[in-house]
């Protein structure tokens, strides 16, 4: 009751049950029919340590993924195609700490994770370990739709890569001499991995389509120097990745240690949740009835305020046991959120509504919706 009392001053109505269909509809209007928010990592990411060439790079990189991830909106998709369209590019760009251009491990081999998970059902899929899957977002896409099973790794999920036709790569594809140098530094310089690269390069995107549908998807090469199949929280459900329409969708970025310890994405989407079903108002069908059905629309839905808030209450939950990083969230409401306790974060967001930015450091928008 305590926190039901302290939700209430931050929830807005987007229509309302309260104050009669006109105003609902009035307002339904104004929610974004779509919304997506992509982020390419978090970290000391300074101005003055980028030239101006390579932040228009890394700004045009942000930008075409987040066009393609908004076009698949645009034209009627699903949260899980977006998402996906926005990572592959980023999979794809040396630039970014994921796919092509992920960072070595100890024995200098490219090591991927990935994960995604579809709102409405909360179905996810997810793999770790990988070493010739071109796309390891496709992959985690390929075990959700299986259905099996939820996490695959190693040997095993490359074999049902294969199964499943998704392209091959030689090892050799994922290799860049930038990130093989951050290798060699961390072991002459004795560095940890976030000492050597200062910034987390995992690639992510959180989306709701026009079907109110959520999802979420992040893919990672994890850290610099990892050892011993060491596994971060990019592809941990509930860590770095989760989905769920009753909250919100999110995607991490940060040192993914901590990001298990708390349980990052859950904790943020659970925060939220209970908040709407502490003043039964925003899903007043009984629980059960709402595994797999859309949050109604038209209805209370917590501000982005409320929503910024918790996201930054856990982000300094993990800043308490020494963590550091990010995370993008996309709400039933069509809120676009970041939350980060680095310099900077490469991010990006857009909706139906013509919203349509990116940015990398830390003072500019977008901060929060
Ligand atoms: N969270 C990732 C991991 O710990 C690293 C990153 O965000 O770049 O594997």
């Amino acid at each position: 009751m305590k926190s039901l009392l302290a939700a209430l001053p931050m929830l807005m109505l987007v229509g309302s049950l309260m104050t009669g269909s006109a105003h609902a509809q009035e307002e339904e209007v104004e929610a974004p029919l779509w919304t997506i928010a992509i982020h390419g990592g978090a970290g000391v990411i300074l101005r003055e340590d980028m030239t101006p060439e390579r932040e228009a790079e890394y700004r045009a990189a942000l930008q075409s993924a987040l066009d393609a991830g908004a076009e698949v909106l645009r034209n009627g998709g699903t949260a899980m195609e977006a998402v996906q369209a926005a990572i592959v590019p980023m999979e794809d760009d040396p630039k970014f700490n994921a796919g092509r251009g992920a960072v070595y491990t100890w024995e200098g081999r490219n090591e991927l994770d990935a994960a995604i998970m579809d709102g409405r059902t909360r179905a996810a899929g997810a793999i770790t370990g990988v070493t010739q899957v071109k796309n390891p977002i496709l992959l985690a896409d390929a075990v959700l739709k299986d259905g099996r099973h939820v996490f695959l790794s190693g040997a095993g999920a490359e074999e049902f890569a294969r199964d499943k036709g998704l392209e091959i790569v030689d090892p050799s594809w994922f290799e860049t001499e930038w990130r093989k140098q951050s290798l060699e530094r961390l072991k002459a310089e004795q560095l940890s991995a976030q000492d050597v690269d200062h910034k987390w390069g995992t690639v992510g995107a959180v989306a709701l389509d026009s079907q109110g549908n959520l999802a979420a998807g992040t893919s990672t090469g994890g850290l610099t120097g990892k050892r011993w199949g060491r596994i971060g929280d990019a592809p941990v459900i509930g860590a770095g990745t989760y989905a769920d329409n009753r909250s919100c969708a999110v995607s991490a970025t940060g040192a993914g240690e901590y990001f298990i310890r708390v349980g990052v994405a859950h904790e943020i989407c659970t925060q939220l949740r209970m908040s709407a079903l502490e003043i039964e108002i925003i899903y007043p069908e009984p629980i059960g009835s709402m595994i797999s059905s859309n949050p109604p629309k038209g209805i209370l839905h917590p501000d982005a305020g409320m929503v910024q808030a918790v996201a930054d209450e856990v982000l300094s939950e993990v800043a308490t046991l020494g963590g550091d990083g990010g995370v993008i969230i996309v709400t039933p409401g069509g809120h676009a959120i970041f939350s980060f306790n680095t310099p900077g974060m490469y991010r990006g967001r857009a909706n139906s509504e013509g919203l349509n930015e990116v940015a990398i450091f830390g003072a500019e928008e977008p901060s929060a919706e």
